[in-house]
């Protein structure tokens, strides 16, 4: 499945960061935001994630995220994001930047994780920005800030604003100086993190993809394992177990 000249490369590497998109919580039963799980209730999903909806309909808006929430209380990480905390206790330098919000990669044991999309577990007000203590209560339809009275909405990054400064180029910087950048079951199309791949390789990074079908990364990368994370990466560490 791994190239042996990748398995020898990544033995003697000391930097290795990793970039994870919804693909690696699929087989957790998160659903994706593409093909058929790009649907809610009819609706398209990414129609929902944004300002437009939480201003025009703010009940809509929440009743998605509370559906969201309730699923998450759901479901468990899987053996992608356990091989993941494997790999961050073999590699010194090692960064883990994940765009997803479902929190599965704490919960699995990974202690260095970016989150460049931010959490879904946290609500923040959309007006003044306070973050809503673990005791407060934000279970209503549409929870309002106990600071300033404004609506409340989950501590995510909604399509159409801008990424976190910090985690951006704290992944920056992860991505330019590693010697091995895996993009693992991420569509490779979301700015800006579909530029981190490029930012490694330019860098003289080793690319490699994994991910159910080939991406526009695809064609950039140095190997593309086209599998399930959760299958492919538990290889991985087996056959870094053989060295
Ligand atoms: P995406 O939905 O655009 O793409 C998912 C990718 O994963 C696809 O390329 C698909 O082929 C691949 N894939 C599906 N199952 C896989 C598996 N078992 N193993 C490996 N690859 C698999 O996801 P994205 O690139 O992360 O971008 C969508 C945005 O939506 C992100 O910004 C993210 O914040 C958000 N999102 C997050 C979650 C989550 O937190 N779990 C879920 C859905 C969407």
């Amino acid at each position: 499945m791994f190239s042996e000249k990748f398995l020898k490369r990544l033995i003697k590497t000391n930097g290795v960061t990793v970039l994870t998109g919804a693909g690696i919580s699929a087989e957790s039963g998160v659903p994706t935001f593409r093909g058929k799980d790009g649907l809610w209730k009819n609706r398209d999903v990414m129609q929902m994630a944004t300002q437009q909806t939480l201003k025009s309909d703010p009940e809509l808006f929440w009743e998605f995220y509370n559906w969201r929430r309730e699923l998450l209380k759901t479901v468990k990480p899987n053996l992608g994001h356990y091989a993941l905390v494997d790999l961050e206790k073999q590699f010194y330098d090692f960064n883990l930047i994940t765009q997803n919000v479902d929190n599965l990669h704490f919960i699995a044991g990974n202690t260095k994780v970016l989150e460049l999309h931010g959490n879904i577990s946290k609500t923040i007000c959309n007006e003044c920005g306070h973050e809503a203590e673990e005791n407060e209560d934000v279970s209503g339809a549409v929870p309002v800030c106990s600071q300033c009275g404004g609506v409340m909405r989950p501590g995510v990054v909604l399509f159409g604003e801008s990424l976190p400064q910090k985690a951006l180029s704290d992944a920056q910087e992860a991505a330019a100086t590693c010697e091995v950048f895996f993009s693992i079951g991420t569509s490779a199309v979301v700015e800006p993190a579909a530029s981190l791949p490029y930012i490694a390789k330019g860098n003289g990074a080793y690319l490699i993809e994994i991910n159910t079908e080939r991406t526009p990364l695809s064609e950039h990368a140095d190997e593309v394992i086209i599998g399930k994370a959760g299958e492919t990466l538990p290889y991985l560490i087996m056959a870094l177990d053989r060295y």
